[in-house]
């Protein structure tokens, strides 16, 4: 296998990241330089996390070309990657301990309307100090040779728009029309990643010219101090008159703008491809030569590879032409996606007009949609060009492998303890082979898969991983796991096929970004009797996840069902994947049920249902055949269909009785809900927040509260200050709202297996946010300004927790200390109102809540009837011996390499030492040439020598 020559300036290999699977619909790979990384093919959901299941550092990646349409199905994971490539520059800006500085801009690469779906997202996305560079495509004739689009210290790139259709005839209005509304899209961009606007600056105006609902800060007259009060209406500041001064954050520039110029001037259909090619490679340098010609061993000979001639003390001049040997253009690689037969047509016309179009080109990476791979322009067309090698990925016969390894062996192993509670994500094992045609030099995209470009061209595969199955996870085989898992019996959960109650599936269960063992926030609610589908919360990838858990036909029920997602508040985390679900369920009804109603509530702050629209230009299945019914939450009003109320217990067609938000704090117009149906059931989803009383309020009695449980109750500061609970402050909510079953989950991606339930720190009193009066009004950090993600996104590999689960937490009752907190909270008060009897009372029906709440933890593609969650309880002494001897083998295995990566240090170190002694006694093996030849003559290589 060809590894790259450390020595060559231009040694770059490229490497497969996704290839199509359930869960990473598209094929994506990066390429590596030295200084760089570029990211080449499709940026579909999912593909974040590969790169972390994968290893692939994204830490050097600032640009990306984006491949196939600007749509959500091949794109939609590039709003969530964005974002945490611009959170990795602050962080490093932030760092004090880095010199590195502001990095360099983002660049993306793209085809028509990129510009334009970017800007759709500008009502949550903001940063500053973070240029991201759109760069659009502009659709006209490939002609070859040209100059090549983009060109950096690496590498030279070629887009190729592909049209399936013939473009919309252009005229210079349409042009200028065209132009300036670009310009506007480009500066709503701008502004969305690069404002010098500040999330603490205030600005002063008349409390009743305040655009509500916002936190309006006031200086009371008396004390003189800056009182902040969230107010939904005036009504929730009666000691301001509507002409008092108040103070008022200002929004950020770019969510001021209402309208975008419609996208739907923009061509359709376009699909990008791109040539990349690197620099012209140098010759080599002649060290013997040189010296022959006495040219000095030192920093003069860079001046020579660089191109430079140099003139000798003697007067003499080399040029670089009697030193370096001639060079030769760099290997290049085309990258074709051509989602259909269309597609094909248009590469090939291109190719046979543009001779020497692939010129150095020595690979093909064809990414094909549906029936494209057989058909026979397909077929002639490859036949063409049978020098060149070529890595074929196909998207109607993939080889539907496990791709996130991590989460799918730790739910293998968690099936072992209950199959029924677990189920095993669903894969195939066929050969990656069997999907490209037989022909020598044609290969199956493989993640992991190396193609190594210069200075050697060859595939390295060592980096492939083996297919995973059921039986190639590793096992717990403790004393303790057998001793825990045997004294659970066969049966400790049975699963029903039929659904005769409410059943909760916990798609994404983890916090911030996706991690390896828990996608972003997503919670499915299946409801019997006809009663529909829900989620709650849809994070990036949710589609992926469901894929994994249902066969296409029980997906296509489940999506046909699907009535109704709430989205509690425009994190990144919890609604990326919106886009994907409305459009395989809209695919679903055009297939099944194309003239049938098809009715799905999208219920969210205003933000979202505009965001959503906006975005209808981009991709208009979403208005015109999603059946979306648009649901304004606010806590005052009540739900709002097109700006009057709705009331669902009305609705014939619809399960739901009512839905009630309340204002939690966490982030700008975050909501908690309650819903119940009209069977009685009622369920209660936290979102993400603090503690808050109100929601206590209307999700009094729930059947199941699914709360957030982002920290460990150790790490309580950081739960305040982020703007999260701990484990204790979310069962101190279902607690308080009485609760009758709770579903913790959105943990912190510190906690990657299973969080901390150590139940020491229960408070009797809760902070809640919005009675201390700093509802909404915290410590002013990003994630006021419409952060992207919930700040907890700093994944770390430390130990934080120390992991272990008490069987016995749930023993509540003993562990609620009296109410003498004076903390001023709402529910201190309260108590504080009622006779001391009546306390006493209330504590012991509390005591009784406690004894009788059944909880349970989430992992992701966990599936639990409501009346099994009581049971969970019992498999908890097996899943904790699991992790604990999973964890201890982790552990060992990181030592045993941190140990063998350190004896291969000394070996090479020793290595060294050998061969200096050898070469100053004059042992040195001669003719070894390269850049051996250059060494000093006591083996050390000088620092100034041109390294060739
Ligand atoms: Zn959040």
């Amino acid at each position: 296998m060809a590894v790259p020559n450390k020595d060559s300036r231009q040694s770059f290999h490229l490497q497969f990241v996704t290839s199509p699977t359930a869960d990473t619909q598209g094929t994506l790979a990066v390429l590596h330089f030295d200084s760089q990384r570029y990211m080449i093919g499709r940026l579909a959901e999912g593909a974040q996390r590969a790169c972390i299941q994968r290893g692939v550092g994204i830490k050097k990646l600032h640009t990306a070309f984006l491949t196939g349409t600007t749509t959500w199905k091949d794109n939609g994971g590039l709003l969530g990657f964005v974002l945490t490539l611009a959170d990795l520059q602050r962080n490093a800006e932030q760092d004090v301990s880095s010199s590195t500085g502001p990095g360099p801009p983002i660049r993306i690469h793209g085809g028509p309307k990129l510009m334009h779906s970017v800007a759709c997202a500008r009502r949550f996305i903001f940063r500053t100090g973070s240029p991201l560079k759109v760069h659009e495509h502009q659709v006209g004739d490939f002609k070859w040779p040209s100059e090549p689009e983009f060109v950096d210290e690496n590498i030279r790139v070629w887009p190729i728009a592909i049209s399936a259709s013939s473009l919309p005839s252009s005229s210079d209005t349409v042009d200028n029309l065209v132009k300036e509304e670009q310009a506007v899209r480009r500066s709503i961009v701008s502004a969305m990643f690069n404002s010098d606007w500040r999330a603490d600056r205030l600005e002063q105006r008349p409390f009743e010219s305040v655009k509500l609902p916002a936190t309006v800060w006031r200086r009371d007259p008396e004390t003189r101090k800056l009182q902040s009060t969230y107010c939904t209406s005036m009504k929730d500041a009666p000691h301001i008159q509507p002409g008092d001064i108040v103070s008022v954050r200002q929004p950020w520039p770019a969510s001021l703008i209402a309208e975008i110029p419609n996208a739907s001037n923009l061509p359709e259909a376009v699909a990008m491809s791109y040539l990349v090619r690197g620099h012209h490679q140098r010759g080599a340098f002649d060290s013997k030569k040189a010296t022959a010609l006495g040219v000095p061993n030192n920093a003069i000979r860079k001046e020579l590879v660089n191109g430079k001639a140099i003139t000798l003390d003697n007067g003499t001049v080399i040029t670089p032409d009697m030193v370096v040997g001639a060079g030769r253009p760099s290997k290049g690689v085309a990258f074709f996606d051509l989602p259909s037969v269309a597609h094909v047509q248009q590469l090939q016309h291109l190719l046979s007009v543009n001779r020497g179009m692939l010129e150095d080109i020595v690979a093909v990476v064809w990414m094909l949609g549906p029936r494209v791979a057989d058909s026979q322009v397909f077929k002639s067309t490859i036949a063409t060009l049978s020098t060149l090698d070529h890595f074929i990925s196909r998207s109607d016969f993939s080889s539907n492998s496990l791709a996130f390894e991590s989460v799918a062996a730790s739910a293998i192993r968690l099936s072992e303890v209950s199959s029924s509670l677990f189920p095993i994500p669903l894969y195939d094992t066929a050969d990656p082979k069997d999907t490209v045609p037989a022909a020598s030099r044609h290969f199956p995209v493989r993640p992991g898969l190396q193609l190594n470009l210069e200075p050697r061209y060859g595939q390295d595969d060592s980096h492939v991983p083996p297919p995973m199955t059921i039986d190639s996870v590793e096992r717990p085989q403790s004393q303790e796991y057998i001793a825990a898992k045997s004294a659970l019996g066969p049966d400790a959960i049975t699963y029903a096929p039929s659904l005769t109650e409410p059943e909760i599936v916990t798609l994404g269960t983890g916090s911030a970004q996706p991690s390896k063992y828990r996608n972003v926030s997503a919670t499915l609610l299946r409801m019997p009797n006809g009663q529909g589908n829900y989620l709650l919360d849809c994070g990036e990838n949710t589609m992926g996840q469901l894929r994994r858990l249902y066969s296409p036909s029980e997906l296509k029920d489940i999506l046909l069902n699907l009535k109704g997602i709430w989205i509690s508040h425009l994190h990144a985390d919890h609604h990326l994947g919106t886009i994907s679900v409305l459009h395989d369920r809209a695919v679903a009804f055009d297939e099944s049920a194309p003239d049938a109603d098809r009715p799905i509530y999208l219920m969210s702050e205003p933000n979202m249902i505009d965001y959503v629209r906006d975005y209808a230009s981009v991709e208009p299945f979403v208005t015109q055949r999603s059946g979306l019914i648009p649901i304004v939450c606010n806590q005052n009003v009540g739900p709002l269909l097109d700006g009057r109320e709705y009331d669902f217990s009305t609705q014939e067609s619809s399960a739901i009785s009512s839905v009630r938000t309340v204002n939690v704090s966490h982030c700008q117009n975050a909501q908690a809900v309650a819903i119940t149906f009209k069977d009685g059931f009622k369920i209660s989803y936290s979102g993400d927040c603090r503690p808050s009383a109100r929601f206590c309020r209307i999700g009094r009695g729930s059947d199941v509260l699914i709360h957030e449980a982002t920290f460990d109750d150790e790490m309580e500061g950081d739960a305040l200050a982020k703007k999260h609970c701990t484990i204790s402050e979310a069962l101190g909510v279902a607690l308080r709202m009485e609760a009758k079953n709770v579903v913790l989950t959105h943990f912190s991606q510190r906690y990657q297996k299973l969080p901390n339930l150590s139940m020491t720190k229960l408070p009797g009193e809760l902070a809640f946010e919005e009675a201390r009066g700093n509802f909404d009004a915290g410590p002013i950090d990003a994630t006021q300004g419409g952060s992207y993600f919930d700040d907890d996104s700093i994944i770390t590999t430390d130990k934080q927790s120390a992991m272990s689960l008490h069987p016995d937490f749930l023993d509540l009752s003993t562990q609620i200390p009296s109410n003498t907190d004076t903390r001023a909270s709402e529910d201190a008060n309260l108590i504080a109102s009622l006779s001391a009897s009546r306390a006493a009372s209330l504590e012991r029906r509390r005591a009784t809540v406690a004894t009788n709440m059944a909880v349970c933890v989430a992992f992701d593609y966990m599936r639990v009837r409501v009346s099994q969650i009581k049971d969970c309880r019992r498999l908890y002494p097996a899943i904790q011996a699991m992790f604990a001897e999973m964890e201890q083998r982790s552990d060992d295995r990181k030592a045993a390499e941190r140990a063998a990566i350190s004896s291969n240090l000394r070996e090479k170190a020793e290595q060294r030492e050998k061969k200096a002694n050898g070469a100053s006694s004059g042992k040195k093996a001669a003719g070894t040439g390269g850049a051996d030849s250059t060494s000093n003559s006591n083996g050390n290589k000088n620092k100034g020598e041109p390294q060739i």
